[in-house]
């Protein structure tokens, strides 16, 4: 059975109770559903614990999707933890500190990626900083002036919304997306769009905050060279 994937639906689902489907030969534990977002485009696995009927709790280290099946997500637990067994009910709890950051930062790439409207190569998601790698082919980009570009559009309150269209939908609408930097997703027959405000539309599978003034300030450390057209830009939370 795929996972049911509550982030996908509500990102700020901090805990939810599950059912154990499957724990496979290398520990790895598969629910029904589950709020842990798993690794994938460029952002880290959901950390976080299960919750037993008795009160004790099983670390989960990260999550990913199954290698073999790659609709199931698998709760990959930190070492020594106990190991539940299949047609158990848990709770599962995310390490919401760090969910939460990683969808400040996530939300503020979006941003970056109006900031600096050029082709997006990669893009990486920490824990309160990111980065984005543009194919720029001429230098000169000023810390100081992108930061203060970012944090004005952090500054509208802007809503972030999302809406599913059909792959036909998407093909008769290019001008519908306006950032193409990835790729959507095909296959399942149906696109996640992800609009900020007017700011920014793009299709993403990611988790977000609700309103870009949850992002809050945010800095530009770094900007590197890599190669002849690539800029890497990263950010962090003031
Ligand atoms: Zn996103």
């Amino acid at each position: 059975m795929p996972t049911e994937l509550l982030f996908r639906q509500d990102a700020y689902l901090k805990e939810t109770p599950a059912t154990v489907e499957a724990v496979n030969e290398r520990g790895g534990i598969i629910l029904d559903r589950t709020n842990f977002y798993a690794t994938g485009g460029g952002q880290p696995g959901d950390a976080g614990h299960l919750r037993r009927a008795d009160g004790s709790l099983i670390a989960i280290a990260t999550t990913i999707y199954d290698p073999e099946d790659k609709s199931r997500v698998i709760h990959v637990p930190a070492e020594g933890q106990a190991l539940p067994s299949a047609g158990e009910a848990v709770t599962a709890v995310l390490d919401w500190e760090r969910r939460f950051k990683r969808m400040r930062i996530h939300t503020a790439l979006h941003l970056l990626s109006v900031v600096l409207a050029f082709p997006v190569t990669g893009g990486s998601i920490g824990d309160g900083d990111g980065r984005l790698d543009f194919d720029i082919p001429e230098g000169g980009l000023d810390k100081a002036e992108i930061a203060e570009k970012l944090n004005a559009l952090v500054a509208r309150n802007a809503d972030v919304t999302e809406r599913w269209i059909t792959d036909e939908e998407l093909d008769a609408n290019p001008g519908l997306v306006k950032t193409m930097s990835v790729k959507p997703p095909r296959g399942s027959g149906r696109v996640r769009l992800v609009a900020i405000g007017d700011i920014d539309l793009q299709p993403c599978g990611g988790t977000h905050v609700r309103n870009t003034a949850e992002i809050g300030a945010v800095v530009v450390t770094d900007i590197e060279k890599k190669g002849k057209q690539n800029r890497r830009v990263r950010i962090a939370l003031a």
